[in-house]
């Protein structure tokens, strides 16, 4: 058996974690030799994950040279081993009910594998203010597919971010804010979104995403226009440009609105859309990764799943009890 032994050359793993104090929190890295900063509640979440930002900007390298940080640690990481399988992402984890974070190069199959944890797209990374654009720019990004995908990877990192009790309504809001979200970090949602939501007539939701630090309403609301503060500073660099983000944010509401009714149904409808192949029409996922992105328990799904299927939004669906695996086919969004 070969030893390993902690190596400089293959960091990127970074780990904070969030320790009580006597007068609030602090901050401790345990990468920077004075790493530890003082902290409040509201703001711990933000600053561990800037400070864990800050450490895989500062040691960009090129995806060959990249390899699976949770494989080199013996994939301590994760419930069950499926072999490494790449390509690799870079993974955020939250352990121990957000006291600790961690960022780290882990491979699809590993990433796939780790509970409370969400793959960080890497246009993160690679907006650091000083870098000169090059002529990539340039490049047109595909529809379709990219909005799809774009819904996709914000479900998984808002699984990761929000805590676990928070409502499927309340998460159907925090998607919507995010997306919609400006480089000033507001959001706006009309009216009508609100009301295609079905979520106009409840401030409910709003103050479970303000309890959890994740926004803060503003001033600037009106009646037909709900104003928030994101305090997420990750989300910041999560999509692209932002016209790619509307579009996401419209995807998004056209398949949480498109028949079912209640935010559990609307929110599993989503993931069901955000997670089929568009060409075959049918998705395949783990139910517990589900339950988790809906903010249920995985109890709650097989009951919702029949609603769906009587409503004509699900043609099929099954769960495979050894696997744990949900496999189904979608009616086609309009
Ligand atoms: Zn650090
Ligand atoms: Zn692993
Ligand atoms: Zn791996």
């Amino acid at each position: 058996m070969r030893l390993r032994t902690a190596c400089p050359a293959t960091p990127r793993a970074w780990t904070v974690e969030l320790r009580s104090h006597a007068d609030g929190l602090v901050l401790v890295c345990r990468h920077c030799p004075h790493g530890s900063t003082r902290t409040t509640a509201a703001a711990a979440r933000s600053a561990a994950l800037a400070h864990l930002a800050r450490h895989a900007r500062g040691d960009l390298r090129p995806p060959h040279l990249r390899i699976c940080q949770c494989h080199e640690r013996g994939c301590a990481w994760h419930p069950r081993h499926r072999g490494c399988a790449s390509p690799i992402r870079l993974l955020l984890a939250r352990e121990h009910g957000g006291r600790l974070w961690r960022l780290a190069d882990a491979c699809t199959a590993c990433a796939a594998a780790t509970a409370q944890a969400a793959v960080v797209p890497d246009t993160v990374l690679t907006r650091a203010p000083l870098q000169p654009e090059t002529g990539r720019r340039h490049r047109r990004r595909p529809k379709g597919p990219g909005e799809q995908i774009r819904v996709r990877e914000m479900l998984s990192y808002l699984a990761a971010a929000l805590p676990a009790g928070t409502s499927a309504a309340a998460r159907l809001l925090a998607l919507q804010c995010a997306l919609r979200m400006s480089t000033t970090m507001e959001a706006r949602l009309s009216k009508g979104v609100l009301r295609s939501l079905r979520l106009n007539t409840t401030p409910g939701p709003w103050r479970e995403l303000e309890h959890a630090r994740w926004l803060r309403p503003l001033p600037e609301s009106t009646a037909n226009e709900i104003v928030v503060a994101l305090l997420d500073a990750a989300v910041l660099g999560q999509a692209p440009a932002r016209p790619d983000r509307m579009r996401a944010a419209d995807w998004a509401l056209r398949a949480s609105t498109a028949g079912a009714i209640g935010p559990v149904p609307q929110l599993m409808h989503l993931y069901l859309a955000a997670h089929t192949d568009p060409h075959a029409g049918s998705g395949l996922c783990e139910l517990d990764q589900m339950a988790r992105a809906c903010g249920v328990s995985p109890a709650v799904l097989p009951g919702t799943l029949d609603q769906l299927a009587a409503t004509g939004l699900l043609k099929s669906w099954q769960a495979c009890p050894d696997s744990e695996d949900l496999h189904w086919t979608l009616h086609a969004l309009s």
